[in-house]
């Protein structure tokens, strides 16, 4: 049943220069090239609007050829073709040199005036008139045995691939075309129970290719992505029940509330009062805790919605009920900073065995991968012998040598920095898994949360604390002095009045092309601002304005005139544990009161005195990251200003992300604008490197009403088959989906 030629690797069937090509796109073996679905299929005949392509640009041309001749150069001798294609009203000029006429004659037979076809290059000018040079270029249907076929070829829709300029969308098509062919349907196995093929009317997975490589019609690839969608659904949906099923029999230990407690101590000597959507979720959670059926909660509340404290009140039950609780922070900074907060909010509560300690009072551990020996082994101590009720740490936390006297609760902060894996790491551990709570502030569309999270129950947190003042967001072009000068005024203005501001840049230094480099597991993972998915065709970057750095931001704001006299400090992932900490003491007390850092800071840190935030470059961060950067200022009564520094133009998705950031604060309306204007990101999915993400065509919320029936069919196929095995295909494609690797998802900020 099983067949290896979905695994033979592309090199042994097609050109070492494709096969390489290929392989930068994640695209590896057979199977990887014919899971490399088209992005969008072109009409023949609809052509590419010339007049918009920009200078310098890497474009894909769909134009019709008006007119190719061969002439000598006299001048500097040799010959040059010379062929001019339109769209029907604008031209574009191709241009192509050689030695001798007749090497070019080869291209003037292909570049027949009338006929269409796709052309690739960069945008270049000569003489006033915009054109390609050596286009790279394919003539619809000249490669057809036929008269016939040749009709057939010219009416088809064109698939046009996620390519790279090294390998252009027709070469992939080819290339496809060339190992699809000979693949027979015992070669490409289907995950797909053959019942549920039946019942939907759907195509076999051999089918459904061909349907989108080769399309006859527009209904052919519908069709084809139809099939592919559905299994994409029930693949995620049948991973998703089986672990549900695997999870069905595990007991953890009920830890009921008990009265005049640590958490009721807390309760009443809080320094505001709970807002309702805390008190309500607070109760769920404590009734949760009670069961002995394990808790998996997803707490969601926007940035300041106040989820620190139904994490410590849920944790303190615990406490109360003679178990420990642990809380992991995605950063070292965040775990840092969570520690400090609940000693803040506990007071002499967290001073367990110490002079002045309230009567029953626990203690809080704080550990991280960088601790020095002591101060790791007395954390380590006081994990294992209960002393700590409270462990706040890192993923070091999730280290086989970290023991825990009774570990009942994990509460995992920002999920979406974590895999499932991971949380799936202690949750069992031990015979008894403790209950996990799993707290974000990326607010997650419902449909979202029951596709990926399929077995959490989901809370959220909706209103703010009162008392909150708006954040104001403004676009500050960059090329605009007047406006720069007056933001660093601005900047200066905020000081004065004893405020403090954060400068955020997307890269460390000049050093840093991509961002910076991972340096340990608890190096902060999302510093670099997130990579869009740019279609090359579409966004060209200028590569003569360098991205501002922290570096080159420090020096500029140290020689601006507008911040003379004022402390600036910097902040990034590669600093020292103790760097870091010490950077954050002294923007918070005031000593440097502006920060200039990577997104660091984006989630989590909490100085009320911030009011404003500068986001350099702003159009290299994503509409939720930048949501979350701009959640570290507004955290107190103080009107707040955030400000975008960017180039992107007018009209750019680029630009209307950042639009529609400076539109509204409310997570929720932008998570949802994000996933309308990602139209190739996907939420759902998996890897950024797209080539091997599993979910290539599903969307969370156009395809609700499919996912919500595959839950159904996966969910009744599990209870009859709960191991897959009658279904040994589709066994192999869930295996896939739970390859830890494809388990950052919600990953892309
Ligand atoms: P997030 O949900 O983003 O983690 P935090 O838990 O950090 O938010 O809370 C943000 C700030 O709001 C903290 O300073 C916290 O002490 C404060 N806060 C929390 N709950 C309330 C409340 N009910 N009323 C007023 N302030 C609150
Ligand atoms: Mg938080």
């Amino acid at each position: 049943m099983t067949s290896d030629r979905l695994r033979e690797p592309l090199k042994s069937v097609l050109g070492a220069r494709t096969a390489n090509g290929l392989a930068k796109l994640g695209v590896e073996t057979v199977g990887d090239l014919v899971r490399h679905y088209p992005r969008r299929y072109g009409a023949p005949g609809e052509m590419t609007n010339i007049g918009q392509l920009h200078l310098g640009e890497h474009v894909t041309v769909m134009a019709q050829v008006r007119s190719a001749q061969v002439r000598s150069m006299r001048s500097r001798g040799g010959a040059m073709l010379e062929a001019i294609v339109t769209d029907g009203s604008e031209t574009l000029q191709l241009t192509f040199f050689a030695k001798r006429a007749g090497v070019l004659r080869m291209h003037e037979d292909k570049l027949r005036a009338g006929r269409t076809g796709l052309f690739t290059g960069t945008v270049g000018e000569y003489r006033g008139r915009r054109q390609l040079t050596h286009p790279d270029y394919l003539i619809v249907g000249v490669d057809a045995d036929s008269e016939d076929q040749a009709v057939l070829e010219a009416s088809r829709p064109i698939p046009m691939y996620p390519a790279s300029s090294a390998v252009p969308t027709w070469r992939i098509g080819r290339s496809v075309r060339t190992v699809l062919d000979p693949l027979t349907e015992d070669d490409v196995p289907d995950p797909l129970p053959a019942a549920l093929l039946e019942s939907r009317g759907l195509p076999s997975l051999r089918e459904a290719l061909q349907l989108v490589h080769v399309p006859d019609t527009t209904d052919d690839w519908k069709r084809g992505q139809d099939r592919l969608r559905c299994e994409e659904a029930f693949v995620l949906q049948t991973a998703l029940a089986r672990k549900r099923a695997a999870h069905q029999h595990l007991r953890s230990v009920p830890r009921p509330e008990v009265a005049d407690g640590l958490r009721d101590a807390l309760d009443s000597q809080l320094p505001f009062p709970l807002t309702d959507g805390q008190v309500t979720v607070g109760r769920d959670i404590s009734a949760d805790l009670a069961s002995s059926k394990p808790m998996l909660r997803l707490l969601q509340g926007d940035v300041g919605a106040g989820k620190t404290v139904v994490a410590l009140r849920a944790m303190l039950q615990v406490v109360d009920a003679g178990g420990q609780a642990a809380l992991l922070a995605p950063t070292e900074v965040l775990a840092a900073q969570h520690a400090r907060s609940l000693r803040n909010l506990m007071g002499s509560l967290a001073d367990g065995g110490m002079l002045g300690g309230a009567d029953g009072a626990t203690r809080i551990a704080l550990l991280t991968g960088s601790l020095g020996a002591t101060a790791k082994r007395q954390a380590l101590a006081e994990a294992a012998s209960g002393a700590a009720g409270i462990v706040v740490g890192t993923h070091a936390l999730l280290s086989e040598t970290v023991q825990f006297a009774d570990l009942g609760l994990v509460v995992v902060d920002e999920q979406h920095r974590f895999g499932v894996e991971q949380r799936d790491a202690l949750r069992d551990r031990g015979e008894h898994p403790p209950h996990t709570l799993v707290m974000t502030a990326t607010p997650i569309p419902r449909t979202v949360a029951m596709t990926v999270f399929g077995d959490l129950e989901t809370s959220t947190l909706s209103e703010r604390p009162a008392g909150r003042a708006e954040i104001t967001t403004h676009l500050v072009p960059a090329d605009n002095e007047a406006w720069l000068t007056r933001t660093w005024q601005r900047v200066k203005e905020e000081v004065a009045q004893g405020r403090r501001v954060y400068v955020v840049a997307p890269r460390i230094d000049d050093n840093d092309a991509d961002g910076p480099i991972e340096g340990s597991v608890d190096s902060d993972q999302s510093e670099s601002a997130t990579p869009l998915d740019i279609d090359d065709a579409l966004v060209a970057e200028d590569p003569k304005v360098p991205l501002a750095s922290v570096a080159g931001t420090v020096d500029e704001l140290t020689s601006r005139p507008e911040l003379a006299g004022v402390s600036i400090g910097l902040m990034h992932g590669r600093l020292a544990p103790e760097d870091k900490d010490a950077a954050m003491a002294r923007f918070a007390s005031g000593a440097t009161p502006v920060l200039v850092s990577t997104t660091v800071i984006e989630v989590g840190v909490d100085v009320p005195e911030a009011t404003m935030m500068v986001v350099l470059d702003a159009e290299r961060f994503g509409i939720s990251q930048l949501h979350q950067l701009r959640g570290r200022v507004g955290r107190s009564s103080l009107p707040s200003l955030c400000l975008l520094v960017t180039r992107a133009q007018e009209g750019t998705v680029a630009r209307e992300r950042l639009d529609a950031l400076a539109a509204t604060t409310d997570g929720f309306e932008l998570a949802e604008r994000d996933l309308e204007l990602r139209r190739e990101g996907d939420v759902l999915g998996a890897s950024q490197s797209g080539g091997k993400s599993s979910l290539r065509l599903l969307r969370a919320i156009k395809d609700a009403t499919l996912i919500e029936d595959a839950r159904r069919d996966a969910y009744a196929l599990i209870e009859e088959d709960p191991l897959l095995e009658h279904h040994p295909v589709l066994a192999r494609a869930v295996a896939d989906w739970l390859d830890p690797q494809r388990e950052a998802f919600l990953d892309r900020g």
